[in-house]
C-alpha cells in the first residue's frame, strides 16, 4: 500500500469517527442535519462581535442569525442597565417582529422594564434574570408581560406558531448583563440537550458582546472626557500666553527706559561716580539686563506657541553687534577674572540679511550662559566664515555639559542636571529660543560639549541665505 493511500484511509476512518462523536453529543437524530448550520451561524456571531460596529447594529445582526441557523423561531435581546438595573430591548428577531403586522413582537422594540418589584415579578423573563437562572415554558404572556398584555399575548403566540419559549440570563463573569427570549415552534418537551447548548452558547456570545459594547462605550466615553479636558488645556495655554505676552510687553518698556538711564549714569552724563557708586550702578545694570533678556525669552516662547514668531530680517553687520554684546557683557567676565576674548573673521563679513533683534538676543544667551556657568579659566567668543558657512561660537572652560543630555538641551525649560546645582536660577528657555531663531534663519545649533570639559555652543548659518543681494555679496561667496 502506498503511502498516499494510507493517508486517505486514515484521514476517511477520522472523518467518520468524529462525525460519530458530534453524532453522539448531539444527541437525538432528529438534531443531526442542524450541526453544520450552527457552526456557521456561530462563526458569522463571532465576526460580527469582533466588528467595530455600533452595539445596536451587532445586536439586530445577532438576533437575526439565529433563527437562520436553528430550529428557533426568533429570539428578544434586553439589555440591563448596569446602574438602574432596568431591561430595555436591544433586538428582536426581523421575522418576529415585522412592521404592519399588528401581531407580531415589535411593540417589544424600544420598550423597558422599571426595576419596580411588580414589574419585575409578573414576568417570568425578569425572573429569569433575578434567579440567573433558566426559565421556560409556555405562554407568552407570562414571559412578556407587563409590556404586552394578556389577550394580545395570546393572538401573537397563536399568529406567530410559538409553543415554548426559554428565557436565559445573559451573564459577564458573575454580572448578569442581560437576558435572552428564544422563541420555538415545537413544545417544551422537544427541547432537547443539544437545544440546550446551542442557547447556553449562543448567550455566552451574546454577553460578549455587551461587555465589548460597553468596555467600547465607557473608552469613548474616557476619549471623550480626555478630548473635552485636552480643548479646555488648549484655551488654558492660550490664555497664559496671552497673560505672558501682554505682561512681558508691559514691564519691558520701563526697563528699556531704566537701562538707558543707567547706561547714561554709567557712563558720567550725570557727574563722576564714586568707585562704591559705580559698581553698584553695574550690579544694577546686569540686573536689568537679565530681566531684560529673560522677558525677551518669554515674549519669544509664548509667540512661537501661538505661532506668531516670525524673523523681520534686514541688512545688518553682525561682526558690529557681536562686537557690541561683547562689550556689553565685559564687566560680567571681569568680574568672574576670565580671559574674555573676542576673534573676528579674517575677512569682513560684510551686509547679512538678518534679523538684528533675535540675532542679538541668541548671541546675548550664548556669551551670557559661557560667562555663566564657567568658574575659571576663559571665555572665547569667535566669528568666522568657513566652508560656506558663517559660524558664531562661544567656547568656555566651565562646567560643560554632560554628553547623554545634548539631545534635551533644546528642549523648552530643560536644564542640565550638572547647571541645575551650580547655578540656582536659569529658566531654560535661552536655547529653546536660540535654536527656534536659528533654523528661522535657516541655520543650525552647534554644540560640542562635555561634563567638565568646558563647551562650544554656537551657530551657522549658511552664507548663502543670509547674503545680502549685492555684487560685493556675490564676489564673497565666490570667494
Ligand atoms: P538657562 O541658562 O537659563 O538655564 P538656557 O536655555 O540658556 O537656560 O540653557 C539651557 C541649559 O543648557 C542650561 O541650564 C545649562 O544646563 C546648559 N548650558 C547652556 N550653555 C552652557 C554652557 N556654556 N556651559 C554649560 N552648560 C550650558
Amino acid at each position: 500500500m502506498n503511502d498516499l493511500l494510507l493517508i486517505s484511509l486514515l484521514t476517511g476512518l477520522a472523518g467518520v469517527l468524529l462525525g460519530l462523536l458530534i453524532a453522539s453529543r448531539r444527541g437525538p437524530a432528529a438534531d443531526a442535519p442542524y450541526a453544520l448550520a450552527d457552526m456557521r451561524m456561530f462563526r458569522q456571531v463571532d465576526k460580527m462581535i469582533l466588528s467595530n460596529l455600533s452595539f445596536e447594529y451587532v445586536a439586530q445582526q445577532i438576533v437575526d442569525l439565529i433563527p437562520a441557523a436553528h430550529r428557533i423561531l426568533g429570539v428578544t435581546l434586553r439589555t440591563a442597565d448596569e446602574r438602574t438595573g432596568q431591561l430595555d430591548v436591544a433586538a428582536v428577531s426581523s421575522n418576529l417582529n415585522a412592521p404592519g403586522d399588528a401581531l407580531g413582537l415589535h411593540a417589544l422594540v424600544g420598550s423597558a422594564i422599571e426595576p419596580t418589584a411588580a414589574q419585575r415579578s409578573g414576568s417570568r423573563t425578569v425572573q429569569a434574570v433575578n434567579q440567573r437562572q433558566v426559565e421556560a415554558g409556555d405562554s407568552l404572556s407570562a414571559f412578556e408581560a407587563p409590556t404586552i398584555k394578556a389577550a394580545t399575548a395570546g393572538k401573537i403566540q397563536a399568529h406567530l406558531g410559538i409553543k415554548a419559549i426559554v428565557s436565559y440570563p445573559v451573564m459577564v463573569e458573575s454580572q448578569v448583563v442581560g437576558a435572552l427570549t428564544f422563541y420555538f415552534d415545537r413544545s417544551t418537551d422537544s427541547l432537547s440537550e443539544h437545544d440546550h447548548e446551542i442557547m447556553q452558547g449562543i448567550t455566552d456570545e451574546v454577553g460578549i458582546a455587551i461587555e465589548n459594547s460597553r468596555l467600547t462605550s465607557q473608552l469613548e466615553g474616557i476619549n471623550r472626557q480626555l478630548a473635552e479636558a485636552n480643548s479646555h488645556l488648549k484655551e488654558v495655554d492660550a490664555l497664559k500666553d496671552d497673560f505672558i505676552a501682554i505682561a512681558s510687553h508691559q514691564l519691558r518698556s520701563p526697563l528699556t527706559a531704566i537701562k538707558g538711564y543707567l547706561s547714561m549714569l554709567n557712563e558720567g552724563d550725570f557727574g563722576k561716580l564714586q568707585r562704591e557708586q559705580a559698581a553698584i550702578l553695574g550690579q544694577l545694570s546686569h540686573s536689568t539686563n537679565e530681566v531684560i533678556n529673560l522677558i525677551n525669552d518669554m515674549l519669544s516662547v509664548s509667540r512661537i506657541n501661538a505661532q506668531k514668531f516670525e524673523l523681520a530680517k534686514t541688512a545688518i553687520d553682525l561682526e558690529e553687534l557681536v562686537h557690541d554684546v561683547f562689550l556689553e557683557l565685559g564687566p560680567l567676565a571681569q568680574k568672574k577674572s576670565l580671559a574674555f576674548t573676542l576673534e573676528a573673521p579674517a575677512h569682513p563679513l560684510g551686509q547679512l540679511n538678518l534679523d538684528p533683534l533675535r540675532i542679538r538676543q541668541v548671541v546675548i544667551n550664548l556669551i551670557d550662559n559661557a560667562i555663566k556657568y564657567t568658574d575659571q579659566g576663559s571665555v572665547k567668543v569667535r566669528l568666522e566664515q568657513a566652508d560656506g558657512q558663517i559660524r558664531f561660537t562661544v567656547t568656555d572652560t566651565g562646567i560643560g555639559i554632560p554628553v547623554d543630555e545634548h539631545d534635551q538641551m533644546f528642549k523648552k525649560f530643560y536644564r542640565a542636571s550638572n547647571a541645575r546645582t551650580v547655578v540656582v536660577s536659569g529658566s531654560g528657555l535661552g536655547l529653546y529660543v536660540a535654536r527656534e531663531i536659528v533654523e528661522k534663519h535657516r541655520g543650525s545649533m552647534i554644540l560640542e560639549s562635555a561634563q567638565g570639559k568646558g563647551s562650544t555652543v554656537g551657530f551657522s548659518i549658511p552664507f548663502a541665505t543670509a547674503a545680502v543681494e549685492t555684487t560685493s555679496a556675490t564676489h564673497k561667496v565666490a570667494a
